[in-house]
C-alpha cells in the first residue's frame, strides 16, 4: 500500500472539490424525514447525477465514473468537507446498488440503477420484522409463487425513509416448509403496489424517520427476484456486508465530525479545559477518526486486489458507531447547558446540530445489526470461539 496520493488522484480531488463548491446548496436542506425535505433531497440527488457524481464507482454507461474504491474515499472526504446534504437514497445507491451489480441480471441493472441514480426511485430496506430483528433468519413474511407472480403477505418494520420512498427491497419466505436461513428470497417491491400499506413511526424528534410496511396479497412479477429463488440469505448477507463495512459509513463522515469537534473545543477552551478529560477525549476522537480512515484505505486496497470484505465489516461497524457516540458526548460536555438546544430553537445556530447528531448516534449500535450481534460474529468467525 502506497500512503501517498497519485497525481491523478489529486487531480480527481480538485475536480470533485470545484464541482461541490459550485453546486452545494448554500442553505441547508430541510430534514429528509419531512415531505418537503424529502423532495429537496431528491432534487439534490438529481443534480449530483447530472454532474455524474451520483455514484462515482458505477460504470460510465450507468452515469457513474468507473472510479475505484480509493477514488470513492476521496470523493467522500470532499463531499463531507463541503457540507453537502446527506444522501436520501443511501439504501439504494450504497446498499442495493452494489448488490444489483453483483447479483442482478442485465435487465434488472438497466431497469433499476439509472432511476436510483437520479433520485426518481428512492429505496427503503425491508429486513426487520416485529419478531425478526437481530434474529433475521426468523423472518415470517412470505411470498408464494403463483404462475409468473409472487403473492406477498406479512409485515416489515423499522424501515428507514419508507414513508416517502418508492420501492422496498427485502427478504421473504418463499418455501413455506423452510426454516431459518433456507427458503428465503430477495424481492424488490414497489411501495405503490396494491395491498401495500405504509404506517409511519415517529422518532424522538417527532419526525417520521421510519415506517412499518404491511403486505396484503401484494402481487409482484418473478422478474423482481434478485439472485434466484431461495438465495435470499446469501444475497442479503452481501448487502449487509456493504452496510456494515465500507459503503454505509465512509470514514469521511467521522473525520468531518472530529474536525467540527476540534473547532468546537478551540472556540470554547475556557469552558472545556475546566475538565482535563475533555481535551483528551477530543484528541482521542481525532486520532480514532484518522485511524478508521487509514484502516479503510487498507481494506479498500485489499478489495481492489480482488478480496472480499469478510467479518471485519463487524469490527468496522462497532468502531464507527461507538466513535460517533463518543464524539457527540464530548461535544455535549463542551457545550454544557447550551447542549440542550434543538436545532430549530431560536438562536440555536450550529449548536443544535450537536444534539441532533447525539440523538442519532444512539441508534448507531442498533441499526445495521446490533453491536452485540457484531461481537458474536467476531467471537465465532474471527476468533473461532464456541457459540454461546
Ligand atoms: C436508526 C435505525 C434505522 C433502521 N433502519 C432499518 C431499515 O431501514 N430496515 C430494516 O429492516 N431495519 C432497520 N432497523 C432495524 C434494525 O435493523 C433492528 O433494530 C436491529 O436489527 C435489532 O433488532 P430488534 O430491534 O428487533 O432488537 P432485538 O433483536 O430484539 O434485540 C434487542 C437486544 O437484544 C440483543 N440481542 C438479541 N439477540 C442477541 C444474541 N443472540 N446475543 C446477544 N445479544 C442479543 C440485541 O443486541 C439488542 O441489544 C433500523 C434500526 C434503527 C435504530
Amino acid at each position: 500500500m502506497d500512503l501517498n496520493y497519485t497525481a491523478s488522484q489529486k487531480a480527481f480531488r480538485e475536480e470533485v472539490r470545484s464541482w461541490l463548491t459550485e453546486n452545494v446548496p448554500k442553505e441547508p436542506l430541510k430534514s429528509f424525514d419531512t415531505e418537503e425535505g424529502f423532495r429537496q433531497h431528491r432534487a439534490w440527488e438529481a443534480k449530483l447525477n447530472q454532474g455524474r457524481w451520483g455514484m462515482v464507482t458505477w460504470p460510465e454507461e450507468l452515469g457513474g465514473r468507473g472510479c475505484n474504491l480509493i477514488e470513492w474515499l476521496i470523493f467522500e472526504e470532499e463531499y463531507y468537507r463541503s457540507g453537502a446534504p446527506l444522501r436520501v437514497n443511501q439504501n439504494g445507491i450504497f446498499l442495493l446498488g452494489p448488490t444489483l451489480m453483483e447479483f442482478g441480471t442485465e435487465e434488472q441493472k438497466a431497469r433499476f440503477l439509472p432511476m436510483m441514480a437520479t433520485g426518481e426511485e428512492v429505496w427503503a430496506q425491508g429486513w426487520s420484522e416485529p419478531d425478526a430483528g437481530s434474529d433475521m433468519a426468523a423472518i415470517r413474511s412470505k411470498a408464494e409463487r403463483v404462475g409468473d407472480h409472487y403473492v406477498i403477505n406479512g409485515q416489515k418494520t423499522w424501515s428507514t425513509r419508507a414513508v416517502w420512498a418508492d420501492w422496498v427491497f427485502g427478504i421473504f419466505r418463499t418455501d413455506p416448509e423452510s426454516s431459518r436461513h433456507k427458503g428465503l428470497t430477495f424481492i424488490l417491491v414497489p411501495l405503490d403496489a396494491e395491498g401495500v400499506s405504509v404506517r409511519p413511526i415517529e422518532q424522538l424528534d417527532g419526525l417520521p424517520g421510519f415506517a412499518e410496511i404491511f403486505f396484503d396479497d401484494v402481487k409482484v412479477p418473478v422478474e423482481n427476484v434478485l439472485g434466484g429463488e431461495g438465495m435470499g440469505w446469501h444475497v442479503a448477507m452481501s448487502t449487509a456486508g456493504f452496510e456494515r463495512g465500507l459503503m454505509l459509513r465512509s470514514p469521511a463522515r467521522f473525520q468531518e465530525t472530529a474536525r467540527r469537534l476540534l473547532e468546537l473545543y478551540q472556540e470554547n477552551r475556557e469552558q472545556a479545559d475546566l475538565d482535563p478529560a475533555i481535551g483528551e477525549a477530543v484528541t482521542r476522537a481525532y486520532m480514532d477518526a484518522e485511524a478508521y480512515t487509514l484502516s479503510t484505505y487498507m481494506t479498500a486496497s485489499r478489495l481492489m486486489q480482488g478480496d472480499k470484505i469478510g467479518p471485519e465489516s463487524s469490527t468496522n461497524k462497532i468502531f464507527w458507531s461507538e466513535l460517533d457516540q463518543t464524539m457527540h458526548e464530548t461535544a455535549l460536555s463542551i457545550l454544557g447547558a447550551r447542549a440542550e438546544l434543538w436545532s430549530h430553537a431560536p438562536d440555536a445556530g450550529a449548536v443544535g446540530s450537536w444534539l441532533d447528531g447525539f440523538l442519532f448516534s444512539q441508534a448507531g449500535p442498533i441499526y445495521a445489526g446490533t453491536n452485540e450481534i457484531q461481537r458474536n460474529i467476531i467471537a465465532e468467525r474471527m476468533l473461532g470461539m464456541p457459540r454461546a
